[in-house]
């Protein structure tokens, strides 16, 4: 097939979007993605350089994609990401640059990043109580996380939104804080159901805190939430603005409301799988490729395969779902 073909897959789901773990390393260590000691990271050989990522970069720009979002791991634990975005800025054809960050070091690289064109921001904050932070976490750091936005706002991303994971028994006392914060400081708020990806394989159906329980407790305290209409059908979050106007608040409700039929994501872990699905227990080892002298036309075979696998959906609910092997911070989120 020629090489600038779109990237269909079987369900006619054309792939638009990638996301790039650039690190499985993190400077915290929260339950629902790792283990709390003795983290067995990639050796840096096996981590994908930057001209490495960039070159694959270039071959899905060709297939079609044009939005890209750094992640891991802690995606700015990895030294030099501005050099990186300002590499991924120059393809033709990738149009939006987005970071998914825990913020902590987010105050020091917010202006380089900026500067190096990167478009979008999401910082996770699971909650505004030191506490919550720390049973997440198990390390402290909200202070620096919130300095962190206090620097996103202030550089001038295209959008600053927050991501806050929903779990049952932590997150209800920290709903209308976070709302209020949003609302207050003008960004947009996600809440994202706990998935099954925590690496000590604790998750169970009950922990999970849908997103439908979180509207309801909003309306509680602000008012009716209205729906907003969705522009892109591929973007997984059900979004509401508040009766008042101020504020928006989105809803990522994989658990409960599965929205695969419209996924039109890849990923590449940090030490170069090709990854069609955040439960998919296969990969395809483009590192192999990108190292062994193979030419442009079998990278991009490889990936056009990986999407052509993609499954119909992951199958939470399913009686005989299975995990995949690696954790979320080994896949990249
Ligand atoms: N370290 C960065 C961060 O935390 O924002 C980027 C990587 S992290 C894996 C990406 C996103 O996935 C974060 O918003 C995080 O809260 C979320 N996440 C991690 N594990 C999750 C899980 N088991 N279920 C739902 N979301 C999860
Ligand atoms: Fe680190 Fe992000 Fe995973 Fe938390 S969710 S441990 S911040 S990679």
């Amino acid at each position: 097939m020629n090489d600038d073909a779109p990237l269909v897959d079987a369900l006619g789901r054309v792939h638009t979007n990638m996301r790039i773990s650039v690190t499985d390393r993190c400077n915290i260590r929260c339950f629902y993605c790792m283990p709390a000691e003795n983290v067995q990271f990639k050796p840096r050989s096996e981590i994908l350089d930057f001209e490495e990522f960039v070159r694959l970069a270039r071959v899905v720009a060709r297939m079609g994609v044009t939005k890209l979002r750094l992640t891991g791991g802690e995606p700015l634990v990895r030294s030099d990401l501005p050099r990186l975005v300002k590499q991924l800025r120059e393809i033709e054809g990738i149009q939006d640059i987005a970071l998914t960050t825990n913020g902590l070091l987010l105050a020091e690289q917010a202006a380089a990043l900026k500067a190096a064109g990167l478009q979008r921001v999401n910082i996770s904050l699971d909650g505004l109580q030191a506490e919550t932070f720390r049973k997440i976490a198990r390390r402290d750091g909200l202070d620096r996380v919130l300095a962190g936005i206090a620097e996103a706002r202030r550089v001038g991303f295209e959008k600053v939104r927050l991501n806050a994971v929903a779990i049952r028994g932590i997150t209800e006392g920290e709903i209308a804080p976070l709302g209020a914060f949003a609302r207050e400081q003008g960004l947009e708020l996600r809440f994202i159901e706990f998935m099954p990806l925590d690496a000590d394989g604790n998750w169970d159906n009950s922990q999970v805190l849908t997103g439908e329980t979180i509207r309801r407790e909003l309306e509680d305290v602000f008012g009716k939430l209205v729906a907003v209409k969705r522009t892109d059908p591929s973007q997984p979050a059900v979004d509401f603005a508040f009766a008042d106007g101020v504020g928006r608040i989105g809803f990522i409700n994989p658990v409960s409301a599965p929205f695969c039929g419209s996924c039109n994501r890849l990923r590449v872990t940090a030490e170069g799988q090709i990854r069609n699905c955040l439960f998919s227990g296969e990969e395809w080892d483009i590192r192999q490729l990108l190292r062994s002298g193979a030419d442009d036309h079998a990278l991009a075979e490889m990936v056009r395969e990986c999407v052509a696998a993609k499954k119909p959906g992951h199958g939470i609910d399913s009686d005989d779902f299975v995990p995949p092997q690696r954790p979320m911070y080994q896949i990249g989120g």
